[in-house]
C-alpha cells in the first residue's frame, strides 16, 4: 500500500487529501488548525501532531499550503518535514508559492538526498476533490516518474520541465488571470455608472469576444453581487500576482506595468475583503464619483 503524508487541508488541501483515501493509499494528515483535519480522520486518516510526526512513515509528502512562508515553516521549520524526514523520499509542494522560493526549496531538499518536484495546480476546490486538477509539474525526469502514482489521484498531469518550471507556469497563468478580472471589474464598474441596463452588458459579455472562461465566471458573480461559496480569495490572489509581478521583473528589461496594476487593484481588494471571494473587488471598484472629501 502507497503511504502518503498530506500538509494543509484548506479549500483545496482537504479535497485533495480525500482523493489518497479514496484511491485507497494510507493517508497521514497535519494542518495548522486541526479541526479541518477530523472528518479526514473519521474516514481513517491518521493525525500528526506535527509535520514532522506526520510524514514519519510515509513514501511521499504532499503539501498543500497558503504561501511562502506556509511552506517555509511546514517544510523547514522547528517541526518541518524535514525534522524527521530520511532520504530517497519524494516531497511535492503543490502550493502556488515564488519562483524563488520553489527552487530554493528544491536546492535545500536535495541537499538533504530528497527527491523534490514543484507541481502547482489550476482548477478549483471542486476540481480538487473530484480528482479533477491540472497539475503543472516542474521536475526531474525521472522524479516525475517515482511521483507518477502520487500525481496520478489528484489530475493530470503538464510537464514543463525541470523544478520551478511548473511554478513559472502557475504564476503567468494567474498573473493573466488577475488581470482579466481586474479589468472586467473596471469595465462592469463603468457601465453601471453609466447606468447602462447591467442585463444587457452581461448578455453582450458572455456572447462577446472577451468571454475568457475567467471572465465568465465572474461577470456572473459581479453582476449579481453574488460572492457566496468564496473559491479563492482576494489575499491569495494578490499574493500570486506579486510573485509573478517579481518574477517578471527579474526576467524583463520592460517594467510589467501591467501586473503591477493588477497588484495594486487587488492590494485595495485585499484590504477590503482578504478572505471573500476576489469577484467581492467589483463593490469597491464600482463606488460613484463624489465630491472629493
Ligand atoms: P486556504 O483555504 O486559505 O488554505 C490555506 C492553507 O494553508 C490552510 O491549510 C492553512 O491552515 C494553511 N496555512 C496558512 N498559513 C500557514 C502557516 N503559517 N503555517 C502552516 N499552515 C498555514 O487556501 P486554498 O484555497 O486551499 O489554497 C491553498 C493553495 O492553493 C494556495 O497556495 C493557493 O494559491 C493555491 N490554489 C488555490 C486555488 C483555489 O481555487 N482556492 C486554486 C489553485 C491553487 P489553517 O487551516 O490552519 O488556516
Amino acid at each position: 500500500m502507497l503511504r502518503v503524508a498530506f500538509i494543509g487541508l484548506g479549500r483545496m488541501g482537504h479535497g485533495m487529501a480525500g482523493r489518497y483515501l479514496d484511491a485507497g493509499f494510507s493517508v497521514s494528515v497535519w494542518n495548522r488548525s486541526q479541526r479541518k483535519a477530523d472528518d479526514l480522520v473519521a474516514r481513517g486518516a491518521k493525525w500528526g501532531s506535527s509535520p514532522m510526526r506526520a510524514v514519519e512513515d510515509a513514501d511521499a509528502v504532499v503539501t498543500m499550503v497558503a504561501d511562502d512562508e506556509a511552506s517555509r515553516e511546514v517544510w523547514l521549520g522547528e517541526k518541518g518535514v524535514v525534522a524527521s524526514w530520511k532520504p530517497d523520499r519524494l516531497a511535492i509542494e503543490c502550493s502556488t508559492v515564488s519562483y524563488g522560493h520553489a527552487c530554493d526549496l528544491g536546492r535545500q531538499l536535495g541537499w538533504r538526498g530528497i527527491s523534490y518536484i514543484d507541481c502547482p495546480v489550476t482548477g478549483l476546490p471542486d476540481a480538487a476533490a473530484a480528482g479533477k486538477l491540472t497539475l503543472l509539474v516542474g521536475a526531474d525526469a525521472a522524479d516525475l516518474e517515482k511521483a507518477r502514482p502520487f500525481l496520478e489521484p489528484l489530475g493530470s498531469i503538464r510537464h514543463f520541465g525541470p523544478v520551478g518550471s511548473g511554478t513559472v507556469y502557475k504564476l503567468i497563468n494567474n498573473l493573466m488571470g488577475s488581470i482579466q478580472i481586474a479589468g472586467l471589474a473596471e469595465g462592469l464598474a463603468i457601465a453601471e455608472q453609466a447606468g447602462l441596463d447591467m442585463n444587457l452588458v452581461l448578455e453582450a459579455i458572455l456572447s462577446g469576444v472577451v468571454a475568457s472562461p475567467q471572465v465568465v465566471r465572474h461577470s456572473q458573480r459581479m453582476v449579481a453581487r453574488n460572492f457566496s461559496g468564496a473559491t479563492f480569495t482576494a489575499a491569495l490572489r494578490h499574493k500570486d500576482a506579486a510573485y509573478a509581478v517579481a518574477l517578471a521583473e527579474s526576467l524583463l528589461a520592460v517594467e510589467p506595468l501591467m501586473g503591477r496594476a493588477a497588484v495594486q487593484t487587488y492590494m485595495r481588494a485585499k484590504a477590503y475583503a482578504p478572505d471573500d471571494d476576489e469577484a467581492k473587488m467589483i463593490e469597491i471598484v464600482s463606488r460613484p464619483k463624489g465630491p472629493r472629501t
